[in-house]
């Protein structure tokens, strides 16, 4: 028996929307990071990724890509989330390229670089409106002619991101501002900046519709590549695989129960007060998963007709009265899962994981 509850991880549909993510990114002499870590540190995952001829792994978290060297997964590492200044020796140990937007935590940076005789190479962020991380463009003149002051510290372009916080989207405006301010500091500093780093997901949007500003040369794309998806934009990326990481749960008890509850009704296990609508009995399906191994609101059944109408810790309820297929106790129930419920899944310890080639 298939050990459930379970993530099903299609490796290879995963490594196809590499190699095409890839490809259309090279087309434009755009350079791909994949980002990995949708996938909380599998290391097959990121062999899937590598297999699709990326070479650049990105991730937030220096823990996982210690694992992935340790691995043996060969390839550039970015790490994503700002740095703490404290992990500094870690950062230059671990990853090849940070991103970066505190002078405090350059500073660090080069000292650990320093330390250990290199050059740690960053990438410079600005927020152009999310409002999560960044310099904002008013203050990154100054931030610039601070940090390039830093002995140890290689400066090798800008970067933003978008789509996160704030749900900004990318737009051919927002994006060129970045090129702009390039080209305004290169002028200022008389030094290049080679990288532009224009997004993540959401900016692959630009690409599909022909939009993507000259002068961007690299992007950061995970939620694309694992899911085939943009939630940013609410699409789904033509020509991509979907539903790459799926959940099964069993069925451990199914039975025709009223859809209203008899008693008095105080707060739900998660201090909610439910309400109901009297639909009669109904084919009622509880399934061995619950919110503490999955975001429910981000699983939507596979089966035509079946409804999620709750969950505690451990139960899921289903509605399958409208399903067409005869169902019984102990069957496998299948869910598409959005990019939160994915996060949660893959992050979650109670989930066996089961690999598709
Ligand atoms: C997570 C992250 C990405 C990748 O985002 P997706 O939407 O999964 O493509 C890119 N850049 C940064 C800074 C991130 O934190």
């Amino acid at each position: 028996m298939k050990n459930l509850p379970c993530t099903n991880i299609n490796l290879t549909r995963i490594t196809e929307n590499s190699r095409q993510m890839k490809a259309k990114c090279s087309s434009l002499g755009i350079e791909l990071t994949g980002v990995v870590k949708g996938g909380a540190g599998d290391i097959r995952i990121a062999e899937a990724f590598l297999a699709g001829g990326i070479k650049k792994l990105g991730d937030s978290r220096l823990k996982n890509i210690r694992a992935f060297k340790k691995a043996g997964l060969e390839a550039e590492y970015l790490l994503l989330r700002l740095p703490h200044p404290g992990l500094a020796d870690e950062v230059v140990e671990l990853a090849d390229v940070s991103l970066n937007s505190e002078l405090t935590t350059l500073q660090a940076l080069g000292e650990a670089a320093r330390a250990r005789n290199r050059h740690h190479k960053s990438i410079i962020m600005i927020d152009l409106g999310d409002l999560r991380e960044g310099v904002l463009p008013a203050e990154i003149s100054d931030f610039m002619n601070s940090a390039r002051q830093i002995s140890g510290i290689e400066i090798i372009g800008l970067g933003t991101n978008v789509g996160c916080y704030g749900g900004v989207l990318p737009t051919p405006e927002n994006t060129r501002e970045l090129i702009e301010l390039k080209e305004q500091l290169e002028a200022d500093l008389s030094a290049e900046l080679e990288v532009i780093s224009g997004g993540n997901t959401a900016t692959t949007n630009l690409l599909d519709q022909g939009k993507m500003p000259a002068g961007v040369n690299h992007l950061r794309v995970g939620e694309g590549i694992l899911q085939g998806t943009d939630i940013t934009n609410q699409r789904e990326i033509p020509g991509f695989n979907q539903h790459n990481i799926t959940l099964s749960a069993a069925i451990i008890e199914l039975k025709r129960k009223p859809s209203v509850p008899r008693g008095t009704l105080g707060y739900d296990a998660f201090g909610q007060k439910p309400s109901f609508v009297d639909k009669g009995k109904r084919l009622r399906a509880i399934l061995a998963v619950g919110r503490q191994d999955v975001r429910i609101d981000g699983l939507k059944p596979c089966l035509a007709g079946a409804e999620i109408i709750g969950a505690s810790s451990d139960h899921l309820l289903l509605d399958v009265t409208e399903t067409d297929v005869d169902l019984t106790v102990g069957d496998t129930l299948d869910f598409e899962l959005d990019y939160g419920g994915m996060l949660s899944a893959l992050t979650s310890p109670y989930l066996a994981r089961n690999y598709l080639e």
